[in-house]
């Protein structure tokens, strides 16, 4: 049975971070992630704000951990290369009433020590396309691709030799005398320490070793994409007042850092924690409530729709928003819960990172590695100058063959992609790494072409390529071998 000083359960944003946090100690850590790939779950779709403080409870754990986050992200994008946007956003108001939401919002954000709110009439949003009557401008709102920062978190923990355990979901825990026994489909484990960062699943993994003290009730959002020929109808995040019975921001305008812009989220109290499904009659009501903020958004600029699941941990009927539980247990020391991390939890999770190694250090003693190293993401072949195209197809002509026509992807990108260190082979691990699949065919162009990379030069069998999950195969078999 494999020994480890840690295991975490759940590779998303917030398991990646842990991770990479830990990656930088003598400590044999371990990450165990159901699906194909780490960001499998909510941490790839969201709206990919770094909030700036203004939502959250004074003094409650949400304020202090975004407030730390945002501040902390700057340094984190220039150490790991992900790309990260300072647009500033906007809360507009529709009418009178609104205003003084605003100005609650202002107070809200002050008491977090949000720097530089102002609120504008509007006559002076610096918005031409948005219809309000006034609007408060939070400066120290930015856009990050999610996806980028937590595989940069993970891959990084990887070469710092966390171990990345893909397609190998937690089915069972055990307490023994000295740490816990781990049960997957692939074996049984032993850690000193259990960190249970499985999202909506957290009530499932806390099920397996005492009785949970909350319940959580997935609340579905859903997206539409507009296609990037419509990127100048807005250059900073637009949102409505929030919504305060529901606990949601409401249905914003977002840039994101591709140049696409996001309509939504909705939100809808939901039965099944994995119903990821876009509707038509969300997609109608996305486009209504948009129209409200930028009324000449046209209905054919949608390329895609997807949709995210929050973690709430109040109820429909009570509404409103909770705050976070991360807590170790009474019952079980060193069996480590964080419950209901819904928004802002992308932008919480560098500072819940630290405050959970915080949490592991009164159990393990930590010493720091003098050989951390880092792996910063490199441009995109498409942002390189000429001169260094060039001598890139100079040396391997794979650089010089594009794959992905709309994104202009080369060959040797999605290689790169595909050599990941954690070892993810599906076709979103291509896509989340390098874009190939996201630009305006979806992957109706590329997707042939990827799949005769991997088996030319991954020597993957066509029976094991997978679109996404683990049981999302792309073929069951070669055409000829049906007429056998
Ligand atoms: C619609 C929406 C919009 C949002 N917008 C923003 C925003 O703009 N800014 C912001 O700061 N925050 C935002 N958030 C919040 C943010 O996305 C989440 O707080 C964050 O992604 C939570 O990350 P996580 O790692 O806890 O969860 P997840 O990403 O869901 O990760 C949990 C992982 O655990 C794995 N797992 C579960 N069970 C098991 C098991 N038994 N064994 C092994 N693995 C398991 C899952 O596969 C999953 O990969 C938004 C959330 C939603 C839903």
């Amino acid at each position: 049975m494999k020994n480890f000083h840690v295991v975490v359960i759940g590779g998303g944003v917030i398991g990646s971070a842990i991770a990479w946090e830990l990656s930088k100690y003598k400590l044999n850590v371990s990450v165990f992630e159901k699906g194909t790939d780490v960001c499998s779950g909510t941490s790839k779709a969201n709206s990919g704000v770094i909030h700036s403080g203004i939502n959250s409870v004074p003094g409650s754990l949400k304020a202090r951990f975004c407030v730390e986050g945002n501040k902390t992200m700057q340094s984190l994008s220039n150490q790991l290369g992900f790309s990260l946007k300072w647009t500033g956003k906007y809360v507009i108001a529709k009418n009178e009433d609104e205003i003084k939401i605003l100005e609650k919002l202002k107070k809200t954000g002050e008491k977090n020590k949000v720097s530089g709110l102002e609120i504008y009439n509007g006559s002076k949003v610096k918005e031409p396309n948005i219809n309000c009557v006034a609007g408060l401008w939070v400066p120290t709102a930015g856009i990050i691709l999610p996806y980028e920062f937590t595989i940069a978190l993970a891959e990084n923990a990887a070469i710092n030799d966390v171990n990345f355990f893909l397609e190998t979901k937690v089915t069972g825990l055990k307490k023994k005398d000295n740490g816990f026994e781990i049960k997957t489909n692939n074996g049984i484990f032993r850690s000193d320490i259990v960190v249970n960062a499985a999202g909506l699943n957290c009530r499932n993994i806390v099920s397996m070793l005492e009785k949970p003290d909350f319940q959580v009730f997935p609340c579905r959002g859903e997206y539409l994409v507009l296609d990037k020929n419509y990127s100048n109808l807005i250059s900073s995040m637009i949102y409505p007042v929030p919504d305060e019975n529901l606990g949601v921001l409401g249905v914003h305008i977002t840039p994101t850092i591709e140049g696409n812009i996001l309509l939504g989220p909705s939100a809808e109290f939901i039965d099944d924690l994995d119903d990821k499904r876009t509707t038509k009659n969300m997609i109608k009501t996305l486009m209504c409530e948009a129209k409200k903020i930028i009324p000449k958004i046209p209905d054919e600029a949608v390329i895609n729709a997807y949709s995210g699941i929050r973690c709430k941990i109040t109820s429909p009927k009570e509404g409103g928003i909770s705050d976070y539980k991360i807590k170790e247990s009474m019952l079980n020391p060193g069996f480590i819960s964080l419950v209901g991390i819904e928004s802002p939890g992308l932008t919480a999770t560098p500072a819940i990172a630290k405050e959970i190694v915080r949490m592991i250090s009164k159990h393990v003693k930590l010493n720091a590695k003098n050989d951390f190293k880092t792996k910063k993401k490199h441009k995109r072949f498409n942002q390189l100058p000429t001169d260094k195209q060039e001598a890139l197809i100079k040396k391997d002509r794979r650089w010089g063959r594009i794959v992905c026509r709309c994104e202009h992807i080369v060959e040797a990108e999605i290689i790169e992609a595909l050599s990941n260190p954690l070892g993810a082979r599906s076709l979103s691990a291509v896509k989340y790494r390098c874009r190939a699949g996201m630009g305006r065919c979806q992957g109706g162009f590329c997707t042939q072409h990827i799949v005769r990379i991997m088996e030319k030069e991954f020597k993957m069998d066509i029976k094991d390529m997978k679109l996404k999950s683990p049981n999302s195969n792309l073929f069951i078999r070669r055409n000829r071998e049906l007429s056998k």
